[in-house]
């Protein structure tokens, strides 16, 4: 037997992280069940926690059948079971969406410590996504403690990512932590002064608000959270698609501001989990 027949059927390199992957994505699509709720209370002021899952159009009660991610939505044929009225695809789609996303952390981070805070960041912008494309809002509920926990996430695990020239120079002599805190808050200030300051040169050239606060709010969050290349990133991804996707709308509805139609958080959202999770490689192949 050769070295290679040894590698090859390891269990550590091939049977274990598959079924680690598909226990990820399965935890994924129960959190994703919960983001659900927050996704559809929070904007109504409602609480998260009482009372249990109910039909929003006729109120009864979920039994336990009713509330199998993705899987009660296709048994049930996206219909409530008492009164038959269509169920948001909503639903599934981010069951969906958060299961793959855990299974694509799992990969990026592995068994470390970085591991639960991605978590809790993706399902954080997973549920910004949602509200924004729905109220066009990103409430302060979430990106408050977004960003004290970006914070408290670059302090516990410290993450010198786009700081390394710094860390090298000025503050050689600093702790990880201390230099991590410093790489957080200039993220903050990249991400969330950046969109202010677009925001503020368009209100003065065109004399209407085009950058709301809570994208502002967001980015404060994202920046802290992914440092200030990956943010630099994030921005660049998101006004790229925001703009391809704005401009096609507005040829085919006839509009001429894609300010109406376009909340931006999607579009900054689905490009901060890009950046966190593909984000290094992306910066390395275009420096390279
Ligand atoms: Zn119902």
């Amino acid at each position: 037997m050769d070295q290679g027949f040894f590698q090859l059927s390891n269990p550590e390199n091939t049977l274990l992280p598959s079924a680690s992957f598909a226990v990820a994505a399965i935890f994924g699509a129960i959190i994703g069940s919960f983001l659900n709720v927050v996704i559809h209370r929070l904007p109504l002021g409602e609480s998260i926690i009482f009372p249990a899952s109910h039909c929003p159009s006729c109120d009864a009660k979920l039994g336990i059948f009713d509330n199998i991610p993705i899987l009660s939505y296709l048994i049930l044929w996206g219909r409530c079971r008492a009164c038959r009225m269509p169920i948001s695809p909503r639903y599934p789609a981010v069951e969906l969406l958060t299961a793959i996303l855990y299974a694509f952390v799992f990969r990026h981070d592995g068994w470390t410590l970085a591991l639960p805070f991605d978590l809790v960041f993706v399902s954080a912008v997973v549920v910004l996504i949602f509200i924004d494309a729905e109220h066009m809002i990103l409430p302060n509920a979430i990106t408050y403690p977004g960003l004290a926990f970006a914070v408290l996430a670059r302090l516990l695990v410290p993450n010198l990512d786009g700081l390394g020239l710094l860390h090298e120079g000025a503050l050689a002599l600093w702790p990880l932590e201390a230099v991590s805190l410093v790489g957080a808050i200039f993220g903050a200030l990249v991400g969330g002064g950046s969109l202010w300051l677009t925001g503020w040169i368009w209100e003065r050239l065109r004399g209407v608000e085009a950058m709301g606060l809570g994208d502002v709010k967001m980015m404060l969050m994202v920046g802290a959270y992914l440092g200030w290349p990956r943010t630099v990133l994030t921005i660049f991804l998101a006004v790229l698609t925001g703009s391809l996707v704005g401009i096609l709308l507005m040829l085919r509805r006839g509009e001429r501001d894609m300010q109406m139609l376009l909340p931006f958080g999607i579009f900054l959202g689905l490009a901060a989990i890009i950046s966190l999770l593909v984000g290094e490689t992306i910066i390395a192949w275009y420096l390279g």
